[in-house]
């Protein structure tokens, strides 16, 4: 994305992502970087787009439009998800592949950072357009992708189905086996036990971890989740298990609350049964909106970006904001939390345990040699607990915002590789 390269050459665009501009810009004068090192981090190594056919049910043929951005692979190959959503632009995945590139540096694991993404709306699909759609936008982008190239794995509306399609049309197209040029595969396709709910539990331990430097205990807290999606759901799930009070959680449609704590598993049941979460007995039916500042302590934004924003920020009634989903909180809405002292946990650190059960699940395709779900969780623990050590220390040494120390951490060590490799 980001900084001046990019306010020169888009200055005239809408959709920029203001947030991570300011942040940047802020960092850099922060961290007194030289505008070698701006320059360098201010673009993306490979961005392009590609428009492909897809044969519709109603035997026309429609054309589509997808993206792929390869940010920067100093540390090593690109890393990131591909999504299907229907007001996807350019813009969104530079800035979502950017994010990802900071996201493996501040967990410290061996990737670059990417994204991509179709236009399209899912929903509006039947199965065998998927698969088409899904095959075609390989096709389209094979060249640039595999093992040591750039790996991507499920985001917004895909899942282990498509990236089982993902793997089965890459190596048609090469003619052998190839499965780590994708994660989040089904388990029987070489995915990795624990890799489907790895995103939200890794969220939880550091929510846990920050749950400690406040001395709170989970009896305290109530949660409120925003969004009930793969990620959304299984956190209400683990967090129910794990003895935490889940007061409300939302969808598309809408949210529910209770305010002695929801029955998680019974709201699973009622939306696999009914499509929504909502009209759940024994809840009240609230908003999106009223879900995002209703009376908790721990709110978890784990749909799409920019939910908190500077017209609901002041009204945010939560102590600790844990950012599941990419980029929810906008920059105004960070200088509200920063002002009211709420604790934001950053989405680079908060969500990053998708990413690390990845780079497991792709050591693994890569030795053939499968571990054992303890084995994964136990790596992903220590993964989570020292990341979240290493920011929190640094957002103490420095008395800045979490996401500030987990922007410098990251940026310091992709800065540093590209200083290794003799490209400063
Ligand atoms: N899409 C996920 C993310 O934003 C996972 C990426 C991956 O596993 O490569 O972190």
């Amino acid at each position: 994305m980001i900084v001046r390269n990019h306010e020169r050459i888009h200055a005239d665009e809408e959709n920029l992502c203001q947030k991570c501009i300011s942040e940047l810009e802020d960092l850099y004068s922060y961290l007194d970087l030289s505008t070698e090192e701006l320059d360098l981090l201010d673009m993306p190594r490979r961005s392009f787009t590609v428009h492909f056919p897809v044969h519709m049910d109603s035997g026309k043929t429609k054309m589509f439009v997808g993206h792929r951005v390869q940010y920067n692979d100093a540390r090593g190959p690109t890393k990131g998800g591909i999504r299907f959503h229907p007001e996807l632009t350019l813009d969104d995945v530079r800035d979502l592949a950017f994010l990802m590139s900071l996201k493996c540096a501040v967990v410290n694991i061996p990737f670059g950072g990417s994204k991509g993404g179709v236009v399209v709306n899912p929903k509006e699909l039947s199965r065998t357009e998927l698969e088409r759609l899904t095959r075609s936008y390989i096709r389209a982008i094979a060249d640039y992708i595999g093992p040591s190239r750039d790996i991507p794995a499920p985001d917004v509306y895909t899942d282990e189905k498509i990236m089982a399609w993902i793997l089965d049309e890459y190596e048609r197209i090469k003619g052998e086996h190839v499965p780590a040029v994708v994660t989040g595969k089904p388990i029987e396709l070489g995915g990795s036990k624990a890799r489907s709910y790895s995103t939200s539990l890794g969220g939880i331990l550091v929510l846990e971890e920050a749950l400690k430097t406040k001395g709170m205990d989970k009896s305290d807290v109530n949660i409120a989740i925003q969004g009930f999606g793969n990620v959304g759901e299984n956190a209400a799930r683990i967090l129910h298990e794990r003895g935490y009070r889940v007061v409300a959680v939302s969808d598309s449609k809408g949210g529910i609350m209770n305010k002695d704590g929801l029955d998680i598993p019974n709201v699973i049941k009622h939306k696999n049964d009914s499509g929504s979460v909502i009209d759940f007995e024994g809840s009240e039916n609230i908003s999106n909106e009223e879900l995002l500042t209703c009376e908790c302590d721990i709110l978890v934004p784990a749909a799409l970006s920019e939910q908190l924003n500077k017209d609901n920020a002041r009204d945010v009634k939560a102590k600790i904001v844990l950012e599941l989903a990419n980029a929810p909180t906008t920059i105004d809405a960070d200088n509200v939390f920063s002002e009211k002292k709420i604790m934001l946990i950053p989405d680079i650190l908060a969500n990053a345990g998708g990413v690390v059960v990845s780079y497991f699940e792709w050591i693994q395709n890569l030795n053939n040699d499968y571990w054992e779900e303890n084995r994964v969780l136990e790596k992903l623990g220590k993964t989570m607990v020292n990341s979240f050590k290493d920011v929190f220390s640094l957002c103490e040494e420095e008395n800045c915002s979490m996401r500030k120390a987990a922007y410098q951490l990251a940026v310091k060590r992709i800065l540093h590789a590209e200083r290794l490799r003799g490209n400063l």
